[in-house]
């Protein structure tokens, strides 16, 4: 199996998905920054929010018990999933049950962890994502390269061919060149399968204690339909998505919109309170939560516990160099950018995914950005500590480290180590092309210029600047 530099060095040479990239600055960035400079109050949300989180997730067991209760009051079956595993066994056992052939599936990223789609073939249901950018990754058999728009490494030009050997019912003349265009063809297809569901499996952005009730946001409107027509509705969600109280959730809202699309509030925000009652015109006969733990109560106790307050808005991943340059699938996994770095290594392990933990140049932009403030570039830090401390990285890295860490006890024998370098190192910067082929730095050197060091060590001036100091 290939690492993240294989993967990355393909996307680098891979115009069309360089050419797709462009649009992540273009749509997400500037949109984000007029959204967040039209909020004065926006950095004062971000620290409720994040206080809010981290108090909720202090007392998670407490506010999942509430939920559970209110949920069931409001006649919602509620149902715990400790791994992937047992979530699909559950999800299919509930369709089974209820004589499900066709699901509608709202976009979802905890079913993108469970891997509920290849489940659910294999238990012979038909399953169709209802999400547009969900929906053509489906139709070309790949995964989301972004966590909000699945589909944002794509062009129209590779999703035409897909949309004309899946529809085959439509006349084969017919135009598919602007966004309208697909959009309109989508739309025909998926309203027919809206109408005809057996169930509609949604994900849910937030949990609210107070009232039992799951969130979704949507700009397509498709998690509503999913949601409201077939006669089940299942909603898979993971344990930390649970929030105190409505005015909480508001508050999250308030920067979810804001940070991943720049918009205000998203097209559709939809409570879902249990299943539809007497007199209701509309909503499914039976609603199912499955909540998923996989890892997130181990999560919880140790280090990595802020990751836990990731409300998967994408603005880390947006504002990422990283990302930019290679795009989602490059990671490997489900969670891409910097919030993947931090959740991936600690839901599978360090020693599974250790190489992404590198994709970073420790800029600190996802951190400045993240509406929960996550302190992501300190947390990929620890993981990478964790991944030398399990000898996860190479030998010659491992010995780089440890002397430079053995020096850095020894500021004498730094200070004299440096004064031997540099002149050394301007010496050896006179044959470039020479350095160039040494194996170790010919990969570093080939994208980047080294400047022979100039004037004296940073230490002798530290020192200077010490002694004139009265
Ligand atoms: S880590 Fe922060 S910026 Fe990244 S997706 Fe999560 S909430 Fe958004």
């Amino acid at each position: 199996m290939s690492g993240f530099r294989d993967r990355a060095r393909t996307a680098l040479a891979d115009p069309l998905l360089q050419k797709a990239l462009r649009n992540v600055p273009r749509g997400f960035i500037a949109k984000r920054a007029k959204a967040k400079a039209a909020l004065p109050e926006f950095e004062q949300l971000r620290e409720e929010a994040s206080a809010l989180k981290a108090f909720t997730l202090d007392n998670l067991d407490t506010f999942l018990a509430t939920f559970v209760e209110r949920a069931q009051t409001s006649g919602a079956k509620v149902h715990f999933a400790s791994n992937t595993e047992e979530a699909n066994r559950i999800v299919i056992d509930i369709l089974k049950k209820a004589g499900v052939h066709l699901v509608a599936k709202g976009k979802s990223m905890i079913s993108e962890e469970t891997e509920l789609n290849t489940a659910l073939q294999r238990a012979g249901m038909e399953m169709v994502e209802t999400d547009l950018g969900e929906y053509i990754i489906q139709l070309r058999d790949e995964k989301p390269s972004h966590i909000v728009a699945p589909a944002i490494h794509l062009s129209r030009r590779e999703i035409e061919p897909a949309f004309r050997q899946a529809h085959t019912e439509l006349p084969s003349d017919r135009q598919l060149v602007e966004k309208e265009d697909f959009v309109a063809e989508a739309r025909s297809i998926l309203r027919e399968k809206f109408r005809t569901a057996d169930a509609g499996i949604t994900g849910a952005n937030l949990l609210i204690a107070e009232t039992g009730s799951t969130v979704l946001v949507t700009n397509e409107g498709n998690g509503d339909l999913s949601s409201t027509l077939p006669r089940i509705h299942v909603v898979l969600a993971s344990i930390e998505k649970v929030v105190p109280t409505l005015e909480d959730a508001t508050t999250i809202l308030r920067l979810l919109a804001r940070s991943a699309t720049g918009q205000e509030i998203t097209s559709y925000t939809s409570f879902f309170t249990g299943p539809r009652r007497p007199g209701d015109v509309d909503g499914p006969e039976e609603m199912h939560i499955v909540l998923l733990d996989n890892g997130r109560s181990e999560i919880l106790a140790g280090p990595f516990s802020d990751i836990l307050k990731c409300i998967r808005c994408g603005a880390c991943l947006n504002h990422c160099p990283v990302f930019g340059a290679v795009g989602g699938h490059a990671y490997g996994g489900v969670y891409p950018g910097p919030m993947g770095e931090v959740l991936a290594p600690a839901l599978h392990g360090i020693g599974k995914v250790s190489d992404i933990v590198d994709a970073c140049t420790m800029c600190g932009r996802c951190a400045e950005v993240c509406p929960m403030g996550i302190p992501l570039p300190s947390l990929i830090r620890r993981w990478r500590m964790e991944a030398f401390r399990q000898a996860q990285v190479s030998p010659v890295q491992r010995l780089g480290l440890k002397v430079w860490a053995w020096l850095a006890r020894h500021p004498h024998l730094y200070a004299l180590a440096m004064r031997i370098a540099m002149p050394l190192l301007k010496f050896a910067l006179r044959w470039k092309e020479l350095l160039r082929r040494i194996p170790g730095l010919s990969a570093w050197m080939a994208e980047r210029e080294l400047p022979p060091p100039q004037g004296r060590t940073f230490t002798a001036m530290w020192k200077a600047a010490r002694r004139k100091r009265p």
